[in-house]
């Protein structure tokens, strides 16, 4: 075995964190682990974790489940679409595998919604295959120990970090390497301050020895966050609330919200909502306006606008339903959507959350 590899192997067996998913070689809780990680950190990761195989013991559960529920579940995480795949491939799964997971690498991809890397992950886990894995984590090690300047998202440099990986790979081993790289970039080698005084491949780290450790990986600097102005209506009769579900092909797909109405600004005034909102049989009076929320997701910025308002009697209104105040942890909901219904639940509409 290189001997690269043997010290990471050695380093992971002597400091790896206990965590549930490394405790099973089953390849359904493998894949929700590994697909929860990819949208979390650790820390938050371990409820999700939790809380779906509690829900959702088996494939056939998930495959079983309404989209809806498995959104709520996943509420909070965002990439809804990756909470849409999971139902989707479970439902693969069982019609096409019996409810059992390939073990082959190859025959993992042929999975909807699962890709090389979640594929040599379940592979490696579960069934002890020799694939690598290549994630954000193993990347930086790989960047910074092999001093590779190039900028990473090329396809030609994906492939050389592939390549490398699987040549460190050793034969019989695959679980515990790719473990232990994946734990040396998550708790050693970190994007920032790596803690290279306590890493078992220093010796050999070529970014450490021209001081290159900061400044690799080389990735493109992100895109400037597109802006969006989201003004709601929030309508309540009768102790219910009033929510419609969201079209595709934008954020927070198939998720909750109340009555929307998106422009270029904000609306800074009750006026404006009066007007946009004509023809709702609103009761101005007791209408209340708060000021701009600012929400971040990963390449969005939001501002949002909550008008708070009753409706003295229920009306119908077409594409929308009413949900009962107490039911509404039953509803998947965006995050900044939850936070103003739960404000609001506590009496006051707070902001700045
Ligand atoms: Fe990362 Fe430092 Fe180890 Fe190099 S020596 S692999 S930069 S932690």
């Amino acid at each position: 075995m290189n001997q690269i590899s043997r010290q990471i192997i050695n380093w992971y067996k002597a400091n790896a964190r206990d965590l549930p998913w490394r405790k099973t070689s089953n390849p359904y809780f493998i894949w929700l682990s590994e697909v929860i990680l990819q949208q979390t950190r650790v820390a938050q990761g371990l409820a999700y974790y939790q809380r779906f195989i509690e829900k959702f013991p088996t494939v056939q559960d998930l495959a079983d489940a309404e989209e809806d529920q498995v959104l709520e579940i996943w509420q909070g995480l965002g990439y809804y679409s990756r909470a849409r795949n999971l139902h989707k491939t479970a439902r693969q799964l069982v019609k096409d595998f019996q409810g059992k997971f390939p073990e082959k690498y190859l025959d993992l991809l042929r999975l909807k919604g699962i890709g090389p890397y979640t594929a040599a992950a379940i592979s490696s886990f579960a069934f002890h295959e020799n694939e690598a894995v290549v994630d954000g984590n193993v990347i930086r090690v790989l960047a910074r120990l092999f001093l590779i300047e190039d900028e990473i998202s090329q396809p030609k440099v994906q492939k050389q970090f592939r390549e490398i990986a699987y040549d460190l790979l050793p034969i019989g081993h695959s679980y515990e390497f790719n473990q232990g790289i994946m734990e040396l970039g998550a708790m050693v080698c970190t994007p920032q301050n790596p803690d290279c005084t306590h890493c078992p491949v220093f010796e050999f780290c070529q970014a450490r020895k021209v001081g290159a450790m900061e400044t690799l990986p080389n990735k493109k600097r992100p895109k400037e966050k597109r802006k969006r102005f989201l003004n709601y209506l929030l309508l309540e009769s009768e102790g219910e609330i009033l929510l419609t579900k969201r079209g595709p092909k934008d954020i927070w797909e198939g998720l909750y919200e109340p009555i929307l109405s998106e422009g270029d600004r904000s609306f800074s005034s009750l006026n404006e909502f009066k007007d946009r909102f004509a023809q709702i049989p609103v009761n101005w009076l007791e209408s209340q306006i708060f000021p701009p929320l600012r929400h971040i997701l990963t390449h969005q910025e939001l501002w949002v606008v909550v008008c708070k308002a009753k409706l003295s009697k229920k009306a119908e209104i077409q594409g929308f339903i009413w949900v009962k105040k107490e039911n509404l942890d039953s509803v998947p909901k965006p995050v900044i959507i939850s936070k103003i219904l739960q404000s609001d639940q506590n009496g006051q509409l707070t902001l700045g959350f």
